[in-house]
């Protein structure tokens, strides 16, 4: 039997494709942001009209990076993140991040409403649940903080839709979307309104002088007075150590059609969490996100796959949309937004949250950028020490390094993948009836052996997430080239 399951995202299953050139000349600008997804559009849109010469470069296209693969929920009820912040930190520090989660939200909202953008936005009700007492304990606390902020929280213990999760909290007044079609609209308006965007252009480098950055995309360069990095992995910034300062959490997410939507969202308190939503495009769907852990922890994608199918089959549900995609993690579970050095900002380390955060971020750094004042810029600080996590990343990279060696083992491949050394070069195949797909099987980002993923039919990096398609054209950071074996 022929499956008409596809195997990207139920976003990325769109009619309207971003075409916009690439570089053509060398430019000068006062502000260059430098990734085309919710960050780097969030921060063009607020500098919109502000007298200064602003572009955007995209190395692939709009929207196509760890954006196009997100649930798009747009809620302040983020697993058990106050209660965190509060243990790891103050109550003032997690209620001052509970207020930019809900000033966020107000933010896309008002966007949504004012550009009246037509981008499936459904208004409903968020939960956190469990089918396990034990979680009890951890949903009351995360309650009880939420009604100190003055958050009303309704308790229940009754079934509920997801299988018979039965101990539950709800909030009102979150949101879920559809998180491309916003993004284009975002894209049209700063198209529309001088923001000069550029698909297909990498920034490979950037070089500081005489107070000016020099971004080199290949070819041509951009000069400007002020860089952001919206590029989801910041790996350009060294001796930043951003790999010692993230971790990465991996999860596997399906979209199954259902008879009619519902108007909540939910999640569970830890991980390995299951979280869902609803999404009506032609069909109703409901989309199911499960099996998160950290990247370098799994064994293999195509045994995940078959596991979160059986999850959902339990569920009386049949795929339309199988994907996976990766988020940035921080220490203190605090994104970081800031000035990293003399006009040169990062935004990262969403914790799995970027709808919200990187409107934040949007917020922030064009604030930071006009000089204005930012009640949030001291919280999610880039510089701050408590994000370093030395020990713990130092293994994550170690196990990322020994498992790109494991998986080349033929076991998981049923002799379809083939590792190779040819003059000195480490090489794989790939087999599908009589054609070859034969690439370089090493990271170009720091060298670590890639992996593949039997059911999207990609090469994944398990050390940093980079991701690369059957032909070797990287589609997913922080590599900035591909591994095609001609190259
Ligand atoms: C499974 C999953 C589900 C999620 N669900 C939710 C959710 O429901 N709600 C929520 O709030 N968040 C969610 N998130 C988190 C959210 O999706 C991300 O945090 C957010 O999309 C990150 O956006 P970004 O703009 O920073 O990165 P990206 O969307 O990856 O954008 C970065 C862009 O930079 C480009 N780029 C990189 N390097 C260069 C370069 N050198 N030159 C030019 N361009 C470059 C890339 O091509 C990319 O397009 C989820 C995450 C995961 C993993």
């Amino acid at each position: 039997m022929v499956s008409n399951m596809k195997k990207i995202s139920i976003w990325m299953d769109n009619k309207f494709k971003s075409k916009i050139s690439r570089l053509k000349k060398d430019t000068e600008v006062d502000v260059l942001i430098i990734g085309g997804g919710i960050t780097g559009l969030s921060i063009a849109y607020n500098l919109i009209n502000k007298n200064m010469k602003v572009a955007l470069v995209e190395k692939n296209k709009i929207g196509g990076g760890i954006t196009s693969r997100t649930t798009g929920k747009i809620t302040f009820l983020q697993q058990n993140i106050y209660s965190k912040i509060e243990e790891k930190y103050s109550f003032e520090k997690a209620e001052l991040y509970y207020q930019s989660q809900k000033d966020a939200i107000k933010k896309i909202v008002n966007i949504i409403d004012k550009e009246k953008i037509d981008c499936n936005l459904i208004k409903n009700k968020s939960y956190l649940f469990s089918n396990n007492e034990d979680n009890l304990e951890m949903i009351q606390k995360e309650k009880n903080i939420l009604e100190k902020f003055n958050e009303k929280v309704t308790y229940t213990n009754e079934n509920f839709v997801i299988g018979e999760m039965k101990y539950q909290i709800s909030v009102d007044n979150t949101y879920v979307f559809h998180p491309l079609k916003y993004l284009y609209n975002l894209k049209d308006i700063c198209l529309k309104n001088n923001i000069d965007i550029y698909e297909n252009t990498t920034v490979y480098n950037i070089e500081r002088k005489n107070e000016l950055y020099y971004c080199n995309t290949g070819k041509y360069k951009v000069i400007a007075k002020k860089v952001v990095l919206a590029i989801h992995y910041p790996y350009f910034l060294k001796p930043y150590f951003f790999p010692f300062k993230s971790t990465l959490e991996k999860s596997y997410v399906v979209a199954c059609k259902v008879d009619k939507i519902e108007k909540t969202n939910g999640i569970t308190p830890n991980n390995p969490s299951i979280s869902f939503r609803y999404h009506e495009n032609e069909y109703p769907y409901l989309i199911y996100l499960s099996l998160s852990h950290v990247m370098q922890d799994e064994i293999n994608a195509k045994e995940m796959f078959y596991k979160l199918k059986n999850e959902v089959k339990l569920l009386g549900l049949d795929p339309s949309y199988v994907w996976s995609n990766h988020d940035i993690m921080t220490k203190d579970s605090l994104p970081i937004i800031g000035e990293m050095q003399d006009n040169l900002y990062i935004a990262t380390g969403y914790n799995t949250w970027g709808m919200t955060n990187g409107t934040l971020a949007g917020m922030i750094i064009s604030d930071l950028i006009m000089n204005k004042t930012n009640k949030y810029t001291k919280i999610f600080d880039p510089k701050r020490q408590e994000i370093l996590q030395i020990g713990y990343s130092f293994v994550c990279n170690v196990k990322g390094f020994v498992k790109g060696k494991i998986n080349r083992n033929k076991k998981f491949y049923n002799d379809k993948v083939v590792y190779l050394r040819e003059n000195n070069k480490n090489i794989a195949i790939y087999k599908e009836g009589s054609k070859e797909y034969k690439v370089h099987s090493n990271c170009p980002h720091l060298g670590c052996g890639l992996i593949f993923n039997m059911e999207e039919k990609t090469w994944d990096c398990p050390c940093h997430g980079s991701r690369f398609n059957l032909k070797g054209d990287v589609i997913l950071g922080p590599s900035n080239y591909s591994i095609k074996y001609d190259e």
